[in-house]
């Protein structure tokens, strides 16, 4: 199945990764991570950085599942606002999850500078507007439960949000405490680093066709019938993970096709303040960023099927991508100059899944689900990182899902 379609804007900016290594013997390892995505890779960072070598797989060439797809606008802000989320693990869980979110940001940041390297890594304001009554309603009660946790946030009233941002909407919450990055040279740079480095090895174009369970850890059996036989496994497979998914995980979990667009390059004098994230109470949303001085729109998310209903849907989305950002923004001429759609995961509370089942203590699940999984990427390396050493995470509680 195809991640994505349409012509993602990563892969036009960046050179794309010729690395090509299949797997063709058999080989014998300590800990494997199967996916290259941004998932992987900063699994791998960490793992690494800690003095543990380690093997990916990966089916495709490096990166270029869901990760090279991503607009990648970083925010601490999960799509279930706070409101919500603290009705359905109560307060402090709440509180714990969106505070672990918006540390994900800082240290991803940190991982790109430890490497002296920036993918286009941009600290920018979020600006969450009112899409209706409705959603100033939500704007207000997130705002007073974000002020009472502590969290960065600031209301902006319906004057302050058209002077500071030109857009037309009854209020706003804004904070200081976002990104916005490139995912495809972030995931290949630091594949390539450790790789240099020679503390990763990536095998590519060779797809886990099944693992099997041993007493020393897992039998890895290739598209080529290789057997890989490690240790630990750690699934970092994205919304392809699938086929080593328990049941239950499944039935919890959801695909979504989104769809984006990217201008021409535009005078900067038509960019909005300090080029902010800009998003909206609506669901599906509207999400808008920059890049150099284009201007990305995604959203017009649609529950997926199949990639060719996705694929065909295509020029009626971009349609209304660019109608809506020109009803936000009728003054900024927006031109659009290439097209894309991808597919995530989604949970049914937009949280990962990440950790081991009870009794597998073996295999590591990586999988940020969610309109924001980038920042359950850098939580969930963090995480199995300080389950291999043997170091308590007060995260596992809230993300390691161990599911019977
Ligand atoms: C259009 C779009 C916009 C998005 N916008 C945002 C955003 O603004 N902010 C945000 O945080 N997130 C966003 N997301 C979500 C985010 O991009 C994903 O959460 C993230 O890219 C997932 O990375 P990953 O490494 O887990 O998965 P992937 O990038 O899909 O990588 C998984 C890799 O595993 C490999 N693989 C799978 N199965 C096998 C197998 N059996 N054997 C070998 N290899 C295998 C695949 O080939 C792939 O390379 C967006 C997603 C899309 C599509």
């Amino acid at each position: 199945m195809d991640l994505y379609s349409g012509l993602p804007y990563w892969i036009a900016k960046n050179p794309m990764e010729n690395y090509f290594n299949p797997l063709l013997t058999d080989i014998t390892t300590d800990i494997v991570i199967i996916g290259t995505g941004i998932t992987g890779s900063l699994v791998a960072h960490e793992l690494c950085n800690a003095g543990i070598s380690c093997i990916m797989v990966d089916r495709q060439s490096i990166s270029s599942g869901s990760s090279i797809a991503s607009t990648a606008l970083l925010q601490y802000e999960i799509d279930t606002p706070l409101t919500e989320l603290i009705e359905k693990i109560g307060e402090k869980n709440a509180a714990m999850a969106y505070a672990a979110c918006s540390k994900s940001v800082d240290d991803i940041e940190n991982v790109f500078k430890s490497i002296d390297y920036n993918p286009d890594f941009e600290r920018v304001p979020s600006v969450f507007y009112a899409s209706n009554r409705k959603g100033a309603d939500l704007i207000e009660k997130e705002y007073a439960i974000r002020k009472k946790l502590d969290l960065p946030v600031k209301l902006l009233n319906k004057k302050e949000l058209e002077e500071k941002y030109g857009i037309k909407a009854r209020c706003a919450l804004e904070n200081n405490s976002s990104a916005q990055m490139d995912p495809y040279a972030g995931a290949t740079h630091l594949i390539n680093y450790h790789m240099e480095k020679h503390q990763l090895q990536v095998y590519t174009h060779t797809m886990v066709e099944r693992c099997e369970e041993i007493p020393s850890g897992y039998l890895l059996v290739t598209n080529r019938s290789n057997i890989i036989q490690c240790k630990y496994v750690i699934i970092a497979a994205g919304f392809a993970a699938g086929r080593f998914l328990p049941e239950k995980v499944i039935q919890q979990t959801s695909l979504t096709a989104t769809y984006a667009i990217i201008s021409q390059p535009l005078d900067p004098k038509y960019l909005w303040h300090n080029r902010s994230l800009i998003w909206e109470t609506n669901n599906p949303y509207l999400y808008i960023r920059t890049s150099n001085n284009r201007i990305i729109v995604g959203g017009e998310n649609i529950e997926f099927k199949d990639p060719v209903l996705r694929d065909k849907l295509l020029r009626q989305k971009v349609n209304r991508l660019e109608k809506k950002f020109r009803k936000l923004y009728p003054n900024i001429p927006f031109v659009t100059e290439m097209a894309w759609c991808g597919t995530f995961s989604t949970s049914k509370n937009e949280f990962p899944f990440i950790g081991n089942q009870p009794g597998k203590e073996r295999m590591f699940f990586a999988l940020g689900y969610g309109g924001n999984g980038i920042i359950f990427s850098m939580i969930a390396a963090q995480i199995i990182k300080n389950k291999l050493l043997g170091i308590s995470d007060e995260r596992e509680k809230l993300f390691v899902k161990e599911v019977e």
